[in-house]
């Protein structure tokens, strides 16, 4: 196996048991707990100066702090996503700056690339040919196209309400498509859950890029805060607000966010604010309890349009409030009417195209700046977790219900 020079192995970040990642690739031998890639920080001489001095061309510039070098990844140029001012947005919130960090520029749209594009790398380390998961839609959409980078062959199950993009690009890419319940259009990600689970009883072989089960995902996501820290000159922003589902993304950028400072890149954590629809809430819920893990959703109670954020049982629960707590972050939940009117306004006052789960980090910073969490210097980055144009039905759909509603009280304005 060709790692990096820092790279010692996987832990449990349950039992602490340590894992030579070349004989295990999964969740923890012992208890099933979830493995996070570990590193002998003495040996990563990268400084932020030797980081200026190389390409920014893509995620793998972090290789350094990755468990494979650029050598052996597959990549598609992922990463190196555009961190854009957005001031018009600032003045609304009262704050001093907000960013908006891009990820609809990636490959397929969507952050989830940076995940895949390291979990592909391992299976191809690990002799994979076959790899397989369940998603809500985008992950499905990145490993397929991945997959098919890496030569392998992607099994992809995904829920009926994933969107058409999502699973018209999963078999474009060639990979084999298994969409649970089609008839009914409201299965959920448990159940694509469930047939991929019964998928891999059949086929032991098959390599998994599930969220949390393999151990490279959320890695790969670390790359979104190192790219975030290096464009602010390691000045850690007063927020980041993230559209939260499984958490990948937001654990994964914690860990980066930790290394930085135990490397001595920045002095300080990154505020992480999980965001989510008040419609499968099941990580604000758990924060705002106190609570160290959360409540599943039932799959009957599941009541948003933002695919990407309804998992409604988040099995890295722990781990994401661990992350928000630690950073000094927390948690936030809008409806998907404010969800929906912040993507319009978005698009509409910067000229950026966010999506509908992703427009949740807007509304939810909007929130939280209601509530007074930001003072008037803060620097607030959203995260843009994925492209407008993954959902535009779901934009235009409530552009056209507003319309509607705006249309009908009152006489027509006098003056037109
Ligand atoms: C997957 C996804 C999310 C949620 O990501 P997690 O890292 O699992 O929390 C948010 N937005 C979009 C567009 C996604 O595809
Ligand atoms: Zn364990």
């Amino acid at each position: 196996m060709e790692t990096t020079t820092a790279f010692d192995g996987l832990s449990c970040v349950d039992c602490g048991a340590t894992f030579d990642a070349e004989t295990t690739t999964h969740r923890c031998p012992d208890c099933d707990g979830i493995l996070d890639p570990t590193y002998d920080y003495d040996r990563i001489d990268l400084t932020p100066a030797d980081l200026d001095r190389q390409e920014g061309d893509s995620m793998w510039r972090y290789a350094e702090l990755l468990p494979f070098p650029r050598s052996a990844a597959v990549s598609l140029g992922e990463g190196a996503t555009p961190l854009v001012e957005c001031p018009s947005l600032a003045d609304a919130m009262g704050v001093g700056r907000v960013l908006l960090k891009d990820e609809g520029a990636n490959p397929t749209g969507t952050f989830k690339d940076r995940g895949q594009s390291l979990a592909m790398t391992a299976a191809r380390q690990h002799d994979a040919t076959d790899v397989a998961l369940n998603s809500a839609g985008n992950a499905g959409q990145a490993a397929a196209a991945y997959a098919a980078r890496a030569d392998l062959d992607a099994h992809v199950f995904l829920p009926s309400r994933a969107g058409f993009t999502q699973k018209a690009m999963t078999e474009v890419h060639g990979a084999a498509l298994t969409v649970t319940d089609p008839m009914d259009g409201n299965s959920q990600i448990g159940d694509a859950g469930a047939a991929y689970a019964a998928a891999m009883d059949e086929h032991p072989e098959w390599y998994s890029a599930k969220t949390f089960v393999t151990p490279y995902r959320h890695e790969g996501k670390k790359t979104m805060a190192l790219e975030l820290l290096e464009a602010l000159d390691w000045e850690a922003p007063d927020a980041v607000v993230y559209p939260t589902g499984g958490g990948v993304g937001l654990v994964g950028m914690h860990k980066a966010a930790r290394e930085a400072r135990d490397l001595g890149w920045t002095d300080e954590l990154v505020p992480m604010y999980a965001a989510q629809a008040t419609g499968c809430a099941p990580v604000v819920e758990a924060y705002e309890s106190g609570a160290d893990r959360h409540e599943p959703v039932r799959d009957d109670d599941i009541d948003t349009g933002c695919n990407g954020i309804a998992i409604p049982d988040p099995g890295a629960s722990h781990l994401i409030l661990e992350a928000i707590r630690e950073s000094e972050g927390g948690a936030v939940a809008t409806t998907d009417r404010e969800i929906l009117d912040a993507a319009i306004e978005v698009a509409r006052e910067e000229g950026l195209e966010v999506g509908a789960t992703c427009a949740a980090a807007a509304s939810g910073a909007f929130a939280l700046a209601d509530a007074g969490e930001f003072g008037p210097d803060d620097t607030v980055v959203l995260l843009n977790t994925g492209a407008g144009n993954k959902d535009v039905d779901t934009l235009r759909a409530h552009l056209g219900e507003r319309e509607g509603t705006d249309a009908e009280p009152d006489a027509p304005e006098a003056d037109d």
